[in-house]
């Protein structure tokens, strides 16, 4: 067999792999702290599960249309008119079995040989792996721990020339846990205005885990980057619905077209059970949501002021999501020791930050998705690796 040579350049989640090794350990019997997997540990709140059992039992066992059900678009549009006061056109939604869809087609869309696309770094992988997948250059934007993680204007900018296609933005961030409030944002926006051949791909993921009471600023909060921007977001992380596979990108009216071609392309429609389910998350009660934020946040506390006892750690506060990075370039040993290390000899699962780009290489990502007793636990029996 001779396969596609463009095939050979996608790469993978290190984070899944991290957690087959740790299945594999749990299997030869031994016990794992799991600090890997960017998955709430909570489960999906009863309401949405109870639509979903209220959906199969009513008929909704057929293909949906393509672009998602109408009351489904209908309550996205909803949301972003609540949460950040903007009209958004149903039509420009595009429903899809999770937040990934949106990455992927957005960078096929906009990827091609003589084109570059630039990416955060350290930034979520799979932007990277599907950049190369397309033969598009991939250009990395180095989110600095001086800057705080935060994207820095200037250092963008240099980055931007004629072939410059897409600029994918990641707001909270993963794997730091960075959120950039909304006056680093204008500032973004208002250097991206000067640039109006490039589009912008907005992952907002993570925009309901926001700590501090501090508000997510969304790109859609910028009308003169409307023609350009999409939106990711979904209800993965916020309703606790990974294998839901559900998510959104809000599109611009120029190229909603090729999105809802791919769709068919490729999966046809989302899952119908999960879309009757995916209404009920953003219309019904949001206490959970609210009860899940107020955990993350108090993890959050806890794993920041243990990670930085530690006589040869750093870590940086994260304002969202639900990871920790820290500096561990003082333990004299790198990401990919130190995490080989922290699973195999004490068995606390976590990822490298060389997974997340090669400007991380000192860095080591904690997933906070699992309770404050299993943290205190992992914070125990790591402060022996590193004191
Ligand atoms: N974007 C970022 C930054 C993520 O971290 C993730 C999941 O970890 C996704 C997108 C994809 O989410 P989903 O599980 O909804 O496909």
């Amino acid at each position: 067999m001779k396969i596609a040579e463009s095939i050979k350049k996608l790469s993978t989640e290190s984070a899944f792999k991290v957690f087959q090794r740790s299945v594999e350990l749990e299997k030869s019997g031994k016990k794992i702290i799991h600090l890997s997997l960017g998955q709430p540990d909570f489960a999906t709140p009863s309401n949405i599960v109870e639509a979903a059992k209220k959906a199969l039992d009513s008929g909704y066992h057929g293909y949906t249309p393509s672009n998602g059900l109408i009351q489904l678009r209908n309550a996205v549009s909803k949301d972003a008119l609540r949460r950040y006061n903007v009209d958004v056109d149903p039509e420009n939604i595009l429903i899809v079995p999770g937040g990934k869809p949106i990455i992927f087609f957005s960078i096929l869309i906009f990827g091609d040989k003589n084109s570059e696309i630039i990416y955060p770094d350290p930034g979520f992988p799979i932007y990277k792996s599907v950049i190369d997948y397309t033969g598009a250059k991939s250009v990395p934007l180095i989110l600095d721990e001086q800057d705080n993680f935060e994207i820095n204007v200037d250092k963008m900018i240099s980055l931007f020339n004629d072939k410059t296609r897409l600029i994918i933005i990641n707001n909270p961030n993963n794997p730091t846990g960075a959120f950039m409030k909304k006056e680093k944002m204008d500032k973004i926006a208002e250097a991206l205005e000067k640039f109006p051949n490039i589009a912008i791909l907005s992952d907002e993921i993570y925009s309901r885990l926001i700590f501090d009471n501090q508000e997510m600023p969304s790109m859609l909060q910028y009308p003169n980057l409307k023609d350009r921007l999409i939106v990711l977001d979904g209800w993965s992380k916020t309703f606790c619905m990974t294998g839901w596979r559900l998510g959104w990108g809000i599109w611009p009216k120029s190229i909603i077209s090729f999105a809802n071609k791919l769709a068919v392309n490729d999966h046809s429609c989302a899952n119908a059970v999960s879309q009757i389910a995916g209404i009920e998350a953003l219309k019904g009660d949001q206490e959970e949501v609210k009860k899940i934020l107020k955990e993350f946040e108090e993890r959050r506390n806890l794993i920041f002021e243990k990670l930085n006892s530690f006589k040869n750690v750093e870590c940086f506060k994260p304002g969202g999501a639900f990871y920790a990075f820290p500096n561990i370039s003082k333990s004299n040993m790198t990401g990919d020791e130190f995490a080989t290390e922290a699973l195999e000899t004490y068995g606390v699962a976590l990822v490298s930050g060389s997974s997340f780009g090669n400007s991380a290489k000192n860095f080591v990502r904690f997933s906070f998705a699992n309770s404050k007793d299993n943290i205190l636990k992992a914070m125990e029996i790591l402060s022996k690796m590193v004191n």
